[in-house]
């Protein structure tokens, strides 16, 4: 029997008309050199309305993708809201990767469009020429003529081309299953393949993103959006906010522990989002310059594995819950979600937060050995994580990658096991597991114990090279500002004390920063090029 409901479409404009007209009050703050500065969901949505019909001027009138190099700010949100909404594709550039990954992604996608922050206008121009099927640049902030346009393609102002458009746009019908916007994942082997979200996952992902028991945003929230616009659709925040009427705090390129700080102290946000390295700076930073995070209700923790650390120390000096969160570019991101029950004693509220959490309501996800076979949810069958669901990618843009896919199931290449209370526990990623004697070691528990010791402040650990074991662990380590390097015996000895001794690295290496990737994750694969022979430098 068919249901007696209206077939009304899920799609990205009415996010962006609700959001408008119904919380046309709630607020876009852009950190700026200057301070803040604010426009109103509606003025956003007027402005969507505009660039919509400017777009349409230049000729995208279908499903072309029109690409975006902009931090985040209100320009990326309209241009999150309006693209999807005419009918186009959202195409977020990772400003972060390599050259030739962008000169790739972009041809790939067949970007027409490039809307440009002017800040970003230098790292763009060298590039240009060779993203072949652009047409367009739009550059923000008033910056068009610091931009020489290539053979072929025409420079456009933002704001002269938003001023000569009507603040009213026809929004058009969208089969909700079509694509709305894409995402490239970071390429960390290969060339980055391409996921395209449908106006559907973008709005069931942006529902479960706000649920209680999601990240819990409501119109009572001031969304400060760390996490990147251009990496995994920051973890879904413009959408959800826009679905909600939450504020959102966008801190543009200021992403250093200082300024965050500034925004904090002015902005008051009540919830934040970011990556482990982002906080573990902003506390590092926090010793000589207190921060009064206050105002937060909750932090949203992910991207890698949330070191235990991190949370004792947000709850025990700042008086903050993190909330630890899995996902992937593939999985929209948000794929599961650490919520402990609050009458839960203490000790068991903070072991299960150290944990990835539990399933998103729709998100499936089983644990499978190498013969293919799903294991049980106790605590202790270790696997591989397959996930599917109506936000999880069943395939990659305009490329087969039959070994990311298990019989339906989305392949993540996360290794780790279920504990019988639907917690999920990831050990490490299959690719960083140091395989010692035949024996596993997880990276991410040496890592972890090491940010235990007290002058360590970040770690990272792989496995290299070696004739007896196939492979043992080597820890780089940064010491703490003003401390000196430990004994080595005293990391040890120190990690002795938590784990079986067959799993203490013999190899130190005291380095004074980190590699990270583009969105701020341990570069593993750079730490790895660099002691490739197992030496320490
Ligand atoms: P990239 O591969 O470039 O890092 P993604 O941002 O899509 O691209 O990364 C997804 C991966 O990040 C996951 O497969 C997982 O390995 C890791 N990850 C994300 N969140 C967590 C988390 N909370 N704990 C551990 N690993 C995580």
């Amino acid at each position: 029997m068919l249901s007696t409901m209206m077939p009304e479409q899920l799609t990205i404009s009415t996010i962006l008309q609700f959001g408008a007209t119904v919380h046309k009050d709630a607020v876009v703050t852009t950190w700026t050199d200057s301070g803040p500065r604010k426009v109103t969901f509606g003025d956003v949505g007027a402005r969507s309305a505009q660039l919509a019909n400017a777009l349409r001027s230049l000729g995208v009138d279908g499903d072309q993708r029109v690409a975006t190099f902009q931090w985040n700010n209100s320009e990326h949100l309209e241009a999150y809201l309006a693209v999807p909404s005419m009918g186009a594709v959202l195409h977020p550039l990772n400003i972060r990767l390599f050259p030739d990954q962008l000169e790739f992604v972009a041809n790939h996608a067949e970007d027409k469009v490039v809307i440009v922050d002017p800040t970003l206008v230098p790292l763009l121009q060298p590039l240009l020429p060779k993203f072949s099927t652009v047409e367009h640049v739009i550059v923000t902030g008033g910056a068009a003529a610091t931009l020489e346009a290539p053979e072929g393609v025409q420079v456009h102002d933002y704001e002269a081309l938003l001023a000569a458009q009507p603040t009213e746009f026809d929004w058009p019908e969208v089969d909700e299953n079509t694509g709305a916007a894409m995402c490239y994942t970071s390429g960390t082997t290969g060339d980055p393949k391409g996921v395209v979200y449908s106006h559907r996952s973008i709005y069931l992902h942006s529902m479960q993103v706000c649920m209680s028991d999601g990240m819990n945003i409501s119109l009572d929230d001031n969304v400060l959006a760390i996490v990147p616009m251009f990496h995994a659709m920051s973890w879904g925040l413009p959408y959800a906010a826009f679905l909600v009427g939450a504020s959102l705090l966008m801190p543009e390129r200021f992403l250093q522990p200082e300024p965050l700080a500034a925004m904090i102290a002015s902005e008051k946000p009540t919830l934040a989002a970011a990556v482990p390295t982002i906080w573990q700076a902003v506390d590092a930073y926090s010793v000589d310059h207190p921060i009064d995070m206050s105002s937060f209700r909750s932090v949203v923790v992910g991207g890698s594995s949330c070191p235990p650390e991190l949370i004792r120390k947000f709850r025990d000096k700042y008086g903050i819950n993190i909330t630890h969160a899995w996902g992937m570019t593939e999985t929209s991101p948000i794929g599961t979600l650490s919520r402990p029950k609050a009458d839960l004693p203490e000790e068991k509220q903070f072991e299960l937060r150290q944990t990835q959490g539990r399933l998103l309501a729709g998100v499936k996800a089983r644990i499978v050995d190498d013969a293919g076979n799903a294991l049980p949810w106790d605590g202790e069958s270790v696997g591989e994580l397959e996930v599917r669901g109506p936000w999880i990618t069943g395939s990659y843009y305009k490329v087969d990658a039959p070994d990311s896919f298990d019989d339906g199931w989305l392949r993540t290449g996360d290794v780790g096991y279920v504990k019988p209370e639907a917690f999920l526990q990831l050990t490490d990623r299959a690719k960083d597991i140091i395989k010692s004697g035949g024996e596993w070691i997880s990276s991410v528990e040496v890592e972890n114990y090491l940010l235990e010791h007290p002058s360590v402040a970040e770690a990272a650990v792989i496995g290299v090279p070696d004739p007896k074991w196939d492979e043992r662990p080597l820890a780089t380590v940064v010491i703490k500002e003003g401390l000196a390097d430990p004994d080595v015996e005293d990391l040890r000895a120190h990690l002795a004390e938590r784990m079986a001794k067959w799993q203490v690295p013999e190899r130190f290496a005291f380095v004074d920063e980190i590699p990270k990737t583009s969105v701020g994750k341990l570069d593993k694969k750079r730490i790895r090029s660099s002691h490739a022979d197992g030496e320490l430098d």
